[in-house]
């Protein structure tokens, strides 16, 4: 029996919009789509984000930052692309685990339906087998319950990879009809200096390229640096087969990315959409937008934060810190420079320290750079600079902590010295037994209660949290080393409800020094900014004020 193409809540039929890429990667799809989310949510629609990666990986969770930059978790405990970070800060919508596919986890899905003789007797192939699992990941997204499903399809027209993806569209447009579908096309229009003019050619080719797979975009979105005159726009719209209204500008804002929605919102793109898919016009509601633009462009204050990790050259392996920082430096009208520096380096020379007003170390895997850190930890405790550690970040302050306090001189984490005689990180109990790598670490949100009283319960203004995390290794829960660390002045504050893991630790005496065991820069919101970075920030802004009063 054929599947229901769209999921049907009583009479709710959930429409979908599919954005594709061409010409070149990285002309912001991501914050594109998020845009446009957000733009719809703000017209009073339901929304739900899919984002499909072509890669082989069943998740992101394996690959290297140097590769794939950070991988974002969900609260329902999903490692994926950091392209739902944008979704979900940008435009608010919540994503699970039927937000991110990849081509590995479709094939491991049909190659495990073949193991158990599901398709018993039948040959299994890329059309109809994975074309019919691409599509019930499609449907899946419907569950959320949302008026409006936007999949964002990676990779770029053309590729190999992507093409089962872009297939299993073209099919599922064709079963549900072009009230229910609108395919939208990112593309670029260059401006070749030499030649003095902005260029459609690519722009056709790749449009070209979708037809040659049975799909006609319903609407054209050109990146562009400059505004494109209007024969060229009708240009586009010829030979690429899409109405004139339907070829729409995004030109590259410059004062902020918070401005790309009012951008699209002027061209109409959400007016296009909705007249398609034959959805009411609602007037938009909220315009927050505007007011971050406002916020983000003329701060009035400023600090630099160290940002001390290992993965500095690649700016996106680190993407929802800096995001945290950007949305606590607009709460406090201010504005944040991220000095990053190479953890490593800090062994060599610290003198680089002296001229920030806070310190975040973030999280990461393997010994390299942890020395380093201890480093700036250390500088961050004896001068009373604010700090902020962040999962790793967290554990090096424990070590640091026992070796420079306690002078246990070998402490360290069982994951960089496993014979330590002070393993004051260890790995929990529950993972002793995992092996395998994909999937299976600490992942997803869980509560956390905090002690009453501790400055981090009043940065929350609560004693219950719930946070996301992502890691293998816990402040050792034996309690010989709790208890010294405890006794000589570390102040446990955050720890599951039955009080074995240790998820957030202070100190007294020192205007702002927090660690936690997990990653609060998830959760932060350009309107939300997550209390753990606000109070950093704020604590930044107040060490840079003293300074400059010492100097006068
Ligand atoms: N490597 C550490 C662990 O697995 C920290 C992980 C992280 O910072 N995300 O526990």
């Amino acid at each position: 029996m054929q599947k229901k193409t769209v999921s049907q809540k009583g009479k709710k039929q959930t429409k979908y919009i599919f954005i594709t890429g061409g010409v070149v990667s990285s002309l912001g799809k991501g914050i594109t789509s998020a845009s446009l989310a957000l733009i719809l949510k703000s017209r009073g629609y339901q929304v739900f984000m899919q984002k499909l990666d072509p890669y082989l990986n069943v998740d992101p969770g394996t690959m290297s930052p140097y590769q794939h930059g950070e991988v974002f978790v969900t609260d329902d405990g999903y490692e994926t692309d950091l392209d739902l970070g944008h979704y979900e800060r940008f435009a608010g919508v919540h994503c699970t685990k039927a937000s991110s596919y990849t081509s590995g986890r479709i094939y491991s899905s049909v190659i495990a339906k073949e193991r158990a003789g599901k398709y018993l007797g039948g040959t299994v192939q890329v059309v109809p087998h994975i074309t019919n699992e691409i599509k019930d990941a499609f449907r899946s997204a419907a569950e959320s319950g949302a008026d409006i499903v936007l999949c964002e399809i990676g990779g770029v027209a053309g590729d190999i990879e992507s093409l089962p993806f872009l297939e299993a569209a073209r099919q599922f447009r064709f079963e549900v009809g072009s009230e229910n579908s609108c395919f939208v096309h990112l593309t670029l229009v260059p401006y070749l200096k030499a030649a003095g003019e902005l260029k459609t050619k690519p722009s056709q080719h790749s449009v070209a390229e979708l037809r040659n797979i049975g799909i006609i975009p319903d609407i054209l979105v050109c990146r562009t640096e400059m505004t494109i005159p209007k024969e060229h726009l009708e240009k586009l719209a010829l030979f690429c087969n899409v109405r004139k209204e339907c070829v729409i500008e995004e030109k590259d804002v410059t004062d902020s990315v918070y401005s790309v929605p009012r951008e699209l919102l002027k061209q109409e793109l959400d007016l296009r959409i909705l007249e398609q898919l034959k959805l009411p016009i609602k007037p938009v509601v909220h315009t927050e937008w505007d007011t971050l633009v406002r916020k983000a462009t003329k701060p009035k204050y400023e600090c630099t934060i160290a940002l001390v990790g290992k993965y500095i050259a690649i700016r996106d392996a680190y993407k929802s810190v800096h995001e945290a920082l950007q949305h606590a430096g607009m709460a406090n009208n201010a504005k944040v420079h991220v000095e990053c520096i190479e953890a490593e380096d800090l062994e060599k020379n610290k003198n680089i320290l002296k001229k920030v007003d806070g310190i975040l170390i973030p999280g990461g895997f393997g010994t390299r750079g942890v020395n380093g850190k201890c480093i700036a930890i250390r500088y961050a405790r004896e001068n009373k600079v604010p700090l902020l550690g962040i999962c790793l970040g967290m554990q090096c302050c424990v070590i640091e902590y026992a070796r420079n306090v306690l002078g246990w001189k070998d402490a360290n984490s069982t994951e960089f010295d496993t014979k330590t005689k002070h393993p004051v990180i260890d790995l929990m109990d529950e993972q002793r037994k995992v092996t395998a790598k994909g999937g299976t670490m600490r992942l997803g949100a869980y509560p956390c209660n905090l002690v009453k009283g501790s400055k981090a319960a009043k940065l929350y203004k609560s004693e219950s949290i719930s946070e996301r995390h992502r890691h293998r290794y816990e402040f050792n829960y034996d309690s010989k080393f709790r208890e010294e660390l405890e006794k000589a002045g570390l102040k446990i504050v955050g720890t599951s409800p039955d009080g074995k893991l240790v998820e957030m630790i202070e100190l007294d005496n020192h205007p702002y020094f927090e660690a936690c065991q997990f990653h609060p820069e998830f959760k932060s919101r350009p309107t939300d900014p997550h209390p753990l970075f606000n109070g950093l920030v704020k604590a930044a802004l107040k060490h840079k004020n003293n300074i400059s009063k010492e100097k006068k």
